[in-house]
């Protein structure tokens, strides 16, 4: 006999009457499929605890990652994109352009900014995949040539973060325009000699791939992301071939010799600052000589 009789019946909760966990406070990882709370998951920088999965976050969270103290100053906040197209496909392209707006906070699919990482001077852009997929248009192009042209006078290393499906089909013409502004800011900037950093993170193809993201001074990436110019089902078509296992993903790319290397999220500001200590000590230098001459004057 069992120590314990259901005596009343209909004790059964039914489905539609069992109570939700809340949204938000727990965390699937999709790959490994491990639970973790929201809390854990934040203090994790959005990666799983168990696999590493590099979940996707926006400007805001790299933002916060990679300034100290999570201070910047962001430059065109509130440059939006005009319809210069008349573009309309399921509903006119202002309307799409306000929804989103109102719908994720953001003005446009990229966030510039200047602040301190580790102690030295940078300018960072960052796109958000949430506006529109992350897609190139005509505001995207200005805001990183911008960006560029901020580092260039104020002589401070420049950083891009893309994650982008590509070039924004509502601005056609005007986004293809943005691939040959951005590379042209960006050869300025190197006829400066002021470095690069390009972090390809997941998403990264169309013509982000094949404009600023692929021109750093370093290519790196996030472990796992899709980087890319065609997607792989029209690749397969044109050339007729299965593609090989992993393909476009970031570390099938860096065997391939399209990047320098793949960066843990929970190791990129340091990586950054090491980096940054490595390919700027001209700058460094000739402070120093300053400071010292400056010594032996006052001496
Ligand atoms: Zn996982």
């Amino acid at each position: 006999m069992p120590w314990f009789k259901r005596v009343e019946k209909g004790i059964n909760t039914p489905t539609e009457e069992k109570k939700e966990t809340p949204d938000g406070l727990w965390y699937k990882c999709p790959e490994c499929k491990t639970v973790t709370s929201m809390t854990e998951h934040r203090k994790n920088l959005k990666t799983c605890v168990k696999c590493n999965y590099h979940d996707r976050i926006g400007s805001k969270e790299y933002f916060a990652i990679l300034f100290d103290d999570n201070k910047f100053t962001e430059m065109d906040e509130d440059m939006s994109s005009g319809d210069p197209l008349n573009f309309t496909d399921s509903k006119p392209y202002p309307q799409r352009t306000a929804e989103t707006q109102r719908k994720t906070g953001l003005k446009d699919a990229v966030r510039t900014a200047y602040g301190k990482s580790g102690g030295r001077d940078i300018t960072i852009a960052c796109m958000d995949f949430a506006y529109i997929g992350g897609s190139m248009g005509s505001v995207v192009g200005e805001k990183i040539a911008r960006a560029i042209d901020h580092a260039r006078k104020t002589r401070t290393p420049f950083m891009m973060i893309s994650k982008s499906g590509g070039a924004r089909m509502m601005e056609a013409g005007f986004s293809l325009m943005q691939m040959a502004k951005t590379s042209a800011k960006l050869a300025l900037l190197s006829e400066e000699k002021l470095p690069y950093i390009s972090l390809l993170t997941d998403p990264t193809t169309g013509g982000v791939t094949a404009s600023y993201a692929m021109l750093g001074d370093f290519n790196i990436a996030e472990p796992g992301s899709l980087i890319g110019f065609a997607g792989p089902r029209v690749i397969k078509e044109t050339i007729g071939k299965d593609l090989p296992k992993g393909f476009q993903s970031a570390e099938f790319v860096l065997e391939h010799g399209f990047l320098d290397f793949i960066v843990d999220r929970k190791e990129l500001k340091e990586r950054l600052v090491d980096l940054l200590g490595m390919i700027m000590p001209a700058a460094e230098e000739s402070n120093g000589t300053a400071k010292v001459q400056k010594a032996a004057k006052s001496s």
